[in-house]
């Protein structure tokens, strides 16, 4: 039985652990010298697994998509990952914000272990094997050695996205799909930065500078009042962190719409407007406006970007300056490229699957991960929602196997 497993990013590595444990043998092809580039990197933000919040809230977050993701999140729960880290000898913990990470925090060992299992259980690995054609039952390979072509009993493609493509994903693999007659929606950055003109000076001051303890305000494309507490971090070229990519797709869509699209930051969340007025009406004496505003907690770049936005004259103003610190406007220019983008929105339909994410017009071809149309913001969801996507069709495929 010859299966192939195109890609050894997470949702291949998945979907070849599922088909090992059962005794056969897969062979995971990657264009790569070696498995896993993006799982290692996101390890370098501490790798969050998988989230610990409610599940139903949890299979929420994956937007349109959330009934096409379901079957894998039931195959694969977060508590279902925080097992298989477990099984590979890793513990994990539930950071503040209810983030699962593994108690070191790094992807380097648990990737390891991963390999070291699969290699035990007969998994082989075919790496530097470019998928560069597919025409009925030849899968065309570019090696060190020339060009290759291989058949298969089955197929699980698990070729990822498009962003960070020095890892691996660099959605090339659309043209292979397209050129089979399937249907693919236009790949594009989720979990991304926005641009934003500030002056020279704020940018060399306070790029790479945490903005922390904001609210986000904004409407959605469908007129939806969004709002949520958080940090974000000022860029060089405007604004990205955790708070923005929670929002990632809604205000790609303003964008998309909109350009540029103003959003609207509450710098002090925890102050009234009232009480802000009343603050900055009180009587500074000899001080200086900076020592003024110091005494009150609005210093460095909230300081600076009341700078930005307001006149000098206008600055000793209670009213007009409390107003801007609770409903400051940060206008969106456009998003960063796919390139620089955590994650993927668009790729394969689901229209093209059936329930196993098997191709419809191509039984015993499976596609799963990331190359599949679906976002979700970090958090967890991306690693959570790609692996279950692996186990969901490896399981499929048992079926199938079953079957013959
Ligand atoms: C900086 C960063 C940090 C992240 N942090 C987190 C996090 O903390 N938590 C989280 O949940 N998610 C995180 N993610 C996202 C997560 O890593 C991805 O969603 C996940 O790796 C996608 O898995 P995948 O298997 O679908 O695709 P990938 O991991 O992209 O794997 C696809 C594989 O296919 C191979 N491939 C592609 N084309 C071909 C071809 N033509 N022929 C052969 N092989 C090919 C690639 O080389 C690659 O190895 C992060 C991503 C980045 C970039």
């Amino acid at each position: 039985m010859k299966i192939a497993i195109i890609g050894a990013g997470p949702a291949g590595l998945m979907a070849a652990q599922v088909l090992s444990d059962e005794g056969y043998a897969p062979t995971v092809f990657d264009a790569k010298p070696s498995a896993g580039r993006k799982f290692l990197q996101a390890g370098r933000g501490g790798l969050n697994l998988t989230h610990s919040e409610d599940f139903t809230l949890f299979s929420s977050r994956y937007f349109e998509a959330q009934s096409f993701l379901q079957p894998a999140l039931e195959a694969f729960s977060p508590n279902e990952m925080r097992l298989w880290a477990q099984s590979l000898g890793f513990e994990t913990f539930v950071g503040s914000s209810g983030k699962v990470y593994p108690l070191d925090k790094k992807a380097a060992p648990l990737l390891r272990a991963w390999l070291h299992k699969l290699k035990a259980n007969n998994t082989q690995f075919k790496m530097k094997h470019r998928l560069v054609g597919w025409s009925k039952d030849i899968w065309q390979f570019e090696t060190p050695d020339g060009l290759k072509d291989y058949s298969f009993d089955a197929v699980i493609l698990a070729l990822g996205g498009a962003s960070w493509p020095r890892l691996g994903s660099t959605g090339a693999w659309t043209t292979i799909l397209e050129d089979n007659g399937l249907n693919i929606t236009p790949l594009k950055p989720a979990n991304m930065g926005f641009n934003v003109t500030y002056s020279k000076l704020f940018k060399e001051k306070f790029s790479g500078t945490p903005l922390k303890n904001v609210e986000l305000r904004f409407r959605d494309i469908n007129g939806k009042l969004q709002s949520k507490l958080g940090e974000l971090l000022v860029s060089e070229y405007g604004v990205q962190g955790s708070l923005i990519y929670t929002y990632s797709k809604l205000l790609r869509e303003q964008i998309e719409q909109n350009s540029p699209f103003t959003v609207y930051l509450d710098l002090f969340p925890h102050r009234s407007e009232s009480k802000l007025i009343q603050q900055l009406s009180a009587s500074r004496g000899k001080q200086s406006l900076s020592a003024f505003w110091k005494r009150l907690g609005l210093t460095g770049v909230k300081a600076s970007l009341l700078r930005e936005v307001l006149a000098k004259e206008l600055l000793t103003q209670p009213e007009l300056v409390a107003k801007t610190l609770k409903k400051f406007p940060l206008t969106l220019d456009s998003y960063r490229p796919i390139e620089e983008a955590i994650s993927t929105a668009g790729g394969l339909g689901f229209d093209n699957l059936d329930q196993h994410l098997m191709l419809k017009d191509f039984p015993s071809v499976f596609c799963v991960g990331e190359m599949l149309d679906w976002e979700a913001p970090t958090g967890g969801y991306l690693l959570t929602g790609v692996m279950g996507q692996g186990k969901q069709a490896a399981q499929g495929l048992l079926k199938l196997l079953q079957k013959i």
